[in-house]
């Protein structure tokens, strides 16, 4: 008889935004790792053009949220360029934002699932056991208490 740990097993679920190419909908798509490039379905218009954003996509977005901030400008005043004229070192500058963002969300997620599934104390108050979590994710983070 085989013994099969169910753990070997489990699906890694992770959260990201998601985008549908036919209507433009965005939202939070909970998903298994690896499904990501799967046509998710759009909870808009119900079509199977939905995807999780790649890093890249998230850089834009980051850019796009900062020049938006800037009013659209420089410091001198003059117009910052959109995301497809910044050039590939601008760009691959904020990808490597995006991707410090994104393996500190992964981080947390972990941390967040291990608190969890590990075991509870059901007489803890909420405030300790927020207390407990916040721990939990600076660990994760590498940072300090
Ligand atoms: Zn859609």
């Amino acid at each position: 008889m085989e013994i099969i740990d169910l753990d070997d097993h489990r699906k890694v679920w992770k959260t990201g935004a998601a985008a549908c190419a036919a209507c433009g909908h965005e939202w939070q798509q909970v998903y298994p790792i690896g499904a990501e490039d799967v046509g998710l379905e759009c909870p808009s218009c119900g079509s199977g053009h939905g995807s999780v954003l790649t890093i890249t996509q998230t850089a834009k977005r980051m850019w796009d949220a900062y020049a938006t901030r800037l009013g659209g400008k420089n410091y001198k005043g003059e117009p910052l360029p959109s995301w497809d004229d910044l050039g590939d070192e601008r760009q691959y500058c904020w990808i490597g934002v995006s991707e410090v963002t994104s393996d500190r969300i992964f981080k947390l997620e972990a941390a967040l699932r291990e608190i969890a599934d590990g075991p509870r104390d059901v007489n803890k108050s909420y405030v300790s056991l927020l207390h407990e979590i916040k721990s939990e994710a600076r660990k994760a983070l590498g940072e300090k208490e």
